[in-house]
């Protein structure tokens, strides 16, 4: 073994004091400067409304602004691509949804391993979807669209938010238990594709009630069922795809908040303690349960609770895309 002289090693362990005082003070100030929250979905959809509004809470208790970045495409998997590569100093965070534990199934050369490349800092809120048909589609209910789907086939337009996208994976399911297929346009999230279904320039879509309420309650799009298995407390009257037909149909998008793999604990702690207490904020809170979201029990909030839920969903989608014949691109 080399031997390094005694001044040598006296001026590194000095220097490894120093970066190691100097790493303290930066986690006791941590955060000094503004925040950025990516989603890999488009601006205005049903993930970037939960991410803006849960940023501008835990901005509060963070002391410092949290800013939203809409890193779109390839089904979402180019944010959680760039965190990955993101410097891990506690400044990139990522929300993402299912598509974490959907994309390893779908694609061959996913650069990054959702299981292992991130630090995990908590779950959110799970949110229902909604199936529906633009205005003028014939069908008026559920057991009409099954018909008409049946009948149509590939001349039905789907939007959704490409492969890896909650909207496809709710896309695929349906198709699979109609035994038919659609014909699928994918846009860089779902606020584009519900600007398409507003405008008649689409068929159908599945998308989480955090964007699609309004729409619904304002009759832009016509409803054909909530993906849960039992009905929703934001729309009391609407079947589930289960009751008109679809034995066991169950899609609910639960988010998670994931940073740069290396991000210090101590920064994960206090990202980790923003979000529980935005979970409780009732600004937060009051408008996830107007827009049909339900906060995720204190469990589930926490970095082990993700982990596990991931780990739990991997499993699980994987399982199902394989049964049903999926194979990654
Ligand atoms: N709802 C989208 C999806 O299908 C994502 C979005 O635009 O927020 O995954």
């Amino acid at each position: 073994m080399k031997r390094i002289p005694m001044s040598r090693r006296a001026a590194l362990l000095a220097l490894g004091g120093l970066l190691s005082l100097s790493a303290q003070a930066q986690d006791k100030n941590y955060p000094t400067h503004p925040l950025t929250l990516v989603v890999p979905f488009a601006a205005g959809g049903p993930t970037d409304v939960v991410a803006r509004s849960l940023g501008a809470s835990m901005s509060k208790t963070l002391g410092q602004p949290i800013v939203v970045e809409n890193r779109t495409g390839a089904g979402g998997t180019l944010g959680p691509s760039f965190v990955s590569r993101a410097h891990p100093d506690g400044y990139t965070l990522l929300i993402h949804h299912n598509g974490m534990a959907t994309a390893p199934a779908l694609y061959k050369k996913l650069p990054y391993d959702p299981l292992k490349d991130f630090e995990y800092v908590g779950q959110v809120a799970d949110v229902p979807m909604t199936l529906m048909g633009r205005k003028s589609l014939p069908p008026n209910d559920m057991p009409a669209f099954i018909a008409y789907a049946r009948a149509n086939g590939s001349k039905i337009n789907l939007a959704n938010a490409g492969p890896g996208a909650v909207s496809q994976l709710c896309g695929t399911l349906l198709q699979d238990a109609l035994g038919t297929q659609f014909t699928e346009i994918p846009y860089a999230g779902t606020a584009p594709a519900m600007s398409a279904l507003l405008g008649g320039q689409v068929d159908v879509l599945c998308d989480q009630t955090t964007q699609t309420l309004p729409q619904i309650k304002g009759g832009g799009v016509k409803l054909y069922g909530v993906t849960t298995l039992e009905r929703i407390k934001a729309l009391p009257d609407a079947p589930t795809l289960q009751e008109s037909g679809l034995k066991g149909f169950e899609v609910m998008v639960w988010h998670g908040i994931y940073a740069p793999k290396g991000t210090p604990k101590a920064a994960i702690d206090r990202i980790n303690e923003a979000l529980r207490i935005a979970l409780k904020d009732p600004a937060f809170a009051t408008k996830m349960n107007e827009l049909g979201a339900v906060i995720v029990p204190p469990a589930k909030q926490t970095p082990e609770g993700l982990h596990a839920w991931l780990q739990s969903e991997t499993t699980k989608w994987g399982g199902m895309m394989k049964k049903a014949g999926i194979e990654p691109q």
